[in-house]
């Protein structure tokens, strides 16, 4: 029986995601034997154009980048965005809130008008994500889950309540109570609460819940006196495309 053929592509990343699944690869070989790996920059040189199942990892951050992901979108029947770059933006949206201009010329000094860029974007601003592995980067297991979910015909099952419901089963001390900050009401779980477990807040690397308003962990927040809007506002690390979107405010 023909294994699905799967390929990997990369736009604008530090490409941490795809060294997670090659890590994943790595311990479980196995999973080689249920698929076939046709294109994958980071670890092969051939190039095959026919896959099922496409996983785009990184930002768009040019005009030329649409048409580039379009042209995957049209061969891949299954397009998964691969960590925090390519589901929400990430930390390549960071530069967003300054004047374009401004960036290019910082990055590129006095040849900035060589290089083309705009504001940076997931992969769900040009085309159709059928599904997504949240994280910066993503979790190895996560990303197991989906693969073998895919294989099987089910729909992947990523979680969508707040960062805290994992936070608190661990038994961690709110950072709250510490003096510290943490995003954990509003933003995703599945991580473990790695950061928070670790004393560090939480900065949204797996992005917000559906509808934070209502989902949020609103006793972490009301023990506080915050409220979902107080924390939302800092979500500058991978949150700024959401954040804008939400906020009304266009790209260019
Ligand atoms: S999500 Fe994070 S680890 Fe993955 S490519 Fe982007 S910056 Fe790198
Ligand atoms: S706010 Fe952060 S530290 Fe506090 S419970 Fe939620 S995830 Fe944990
Ligand atoms: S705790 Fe927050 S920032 Fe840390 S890995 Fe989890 S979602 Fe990302």
């Amino acid at each position: 029986m023909s294994r699905p053929k799967v390929a990997f592509f990369d736009f604008t990343s530090c490409e941490g995601c795809q060294l997670t699944v090659l890590d994943a690869l790595q311990t479980h070989p196995e999973l080689l034997d249920a698929v076939e790996i046709v294109q994958f920059r980071e670890a092969m040189s051939e190039k095959g154009e026919d896959y099922l199942i496409a996983f785009v990892e990184g930002s768009l951050a040019r005009p030329a980048d649409e048409e580039r992901l379009r042209g995957i979108r049209e061969k891949a029947g299954i397009l998964v965005a691969l960590g925090s770059c390519a589901h929400i933006g990430g930390v390549n949206a960071i530069r967003n809130r300054q004047p374009l201009e401004k960036v290019r010329k910082h990055v590129y000094g006095e040849k900035w008008e060589w290089f083309d860029a705009y504001e940076a974007r997931p992969a769900s601003a040009a085309v159709k994500v059928d599904f997504f592995i949240p994280g910066c980067p993503i979790d190895r297991s996560e990303f197991l889950e989906v693969v073998t979910a895919l294989l099987l015909g089910r729909q992947p099952k990523i979680r969508d309540y707040p960062l805290c419901v994992e936070c608190k089963l661990k038994e961690n001390v709110c950072l709250y109570d510490k003096g510290k900050s943490c995003l954990g009401p509003i933003i995703r779980a599945g991580c473990g609460a790695i950061c928070p477990t670790y004393g560090d807040g939480c900065e949204g690397c797996r992005g917000l819940i559906t509808n934070p308003n209502i989902n949020a962990a609103e006793d972490v927040l009301k023990e506080h006196g915050l409220s979902v809007k107080e924390i939302m506002a800092q979500m500058d690390m991978f949150g700024t495309y959401q954040m804008m979107e939400m906020e009304g405010v266009g790209h260019d």
